[in-house]
């Protein structure tokens, strides 16, 4: 998948270090594979950045330092961080490394960004409900890196202050290592099961039951129609989330995004988002069938 991307016209690809992203073990990478992948990365000119985009037990701080040691040893430079006490604690390490403060850090305005700044972050991610008036001010107040997700999954409530699933996924337990594991939570390592996205009922203060099969609204992220904005604004990373998709949809979302960045760069004042419509609905179609079927999977499994 990292060669896809790349290969499709990434300019960055972002791995999971296994146990310390947001997403579940078969999604994230193990240390060979990232310096393996890093190495790939090199050759072609781009760069692959590690995630380590959980909230570590303080216990797990001295495995956090390790494993970054060893992807340092390994050549890695670039990180994707949510814990401020991390970032500060691998930039004094290693002064060189580059850091991002992740979508998990719910950054949401000009003084959020300050912050992981000074932690040690030149890039923030915005988080998916950011307004585009908010994403001018971080750039000219804050003065820090700005990525912005398109194509991401929704969220009902701010991305990385969702504790959702942790109620439905209870177990908690400690390996041999002494890594914490919280299943049920993606802030610690954990799972998404994008509950939200279930059918609710709606009940009365008095228990009373009002009504059942009711969506949470759910409908905010940025898509094509944005990215000229977005490039104006002076946006430095337009991301595209894929972990969980087909090796082939990741190929032809990110040459889609590719070429219409490009066009866009090329001739900003000429630019029309009208032509390039109807590919961007065939991607969207392929991505939502694709979704659909995992989170009823996620759902299924969160109550079974
Ligand atoms: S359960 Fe829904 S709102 Fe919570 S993190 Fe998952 S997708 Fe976002």
């Amino acid at each position: 998948m990292v060669r896809v991307a790349f290969d499709h016209g990434a300019d960055a690809v972002y791995v999971g270090a296994k146990g310390w992203s947001r997403r579940r073990a078969q999604y994230e990478m193990e240390d060979p594979q990232i310096a393996e992948a890093a190495r790939y990365a090199r050759s072609v000119g781009k760069i692959l950045r590690v995630a380590f985009n959980t909230l570590p037990a303080s216990s797990e701080a001295p495995l956090f330092l390790s494993r970054t040691d060893a992807l340092y040893e390994a050549g890695i430079r670039d990180f994707i961080l949510t814990d401020p006490g991390l970032m500060m604690a691998l930039k004094n390490r290693h002064p060189d490394t580059i850091l991002h403060a992740s979508v998990g850090c719910t950054i949401i305005n000009v003084q959020d960004a300050l912050f992981y700044k000074e932690a040690g972050a030149s890039q923030v991610v915005a988080e998916c409900r950011m307004d585009k008036d908010t994403m001018r001010k971080i750039k000219e107040e804050a003065r820090v890196g700005l990525e912005v997700l398109v194509h991401a999954t929704t969220c009902y409530t701010l991305l990385g202050r969702c504790t959702m699933s942790s109620y439905v996924r209870h177990e908690h337990q400690v390996d041999a290592e002494g890594k914490d594991h919280f299943p049920g939570s993606p802030n610690r390592g954990g799972l998404c099961y994008r509950i939200c996205l279930s059918d609710w009922d709606r009940v009365s203060g008095a228990g009373v039951l009002e009504a059942s099969g009711v969506a949470l609204p759910n409908t905010a992220y940025f898509l094509a129609d944005d990215i000229p904005d977005l490039i104006d604004l002076g946006v430095d990373t337009i991301k595209i989330q894929g972990r969980e998709y087909s090796p082939a949809l990741v190929g032809e979302m990110v040459r889609f995004y590719r070429e219409l960045i490009d066009a866009c760069v090329r001739d900003r004042a000429g630019f029309r988002m009208e032509p390039w419509k109807e590919r961007m609905a065939g991607i969207v179609a392929g991505r939502d069938a694709e979704r659909k079927e995992k989170t009823a999977g996620l759902i299924r499994e969160s109550l079974g």
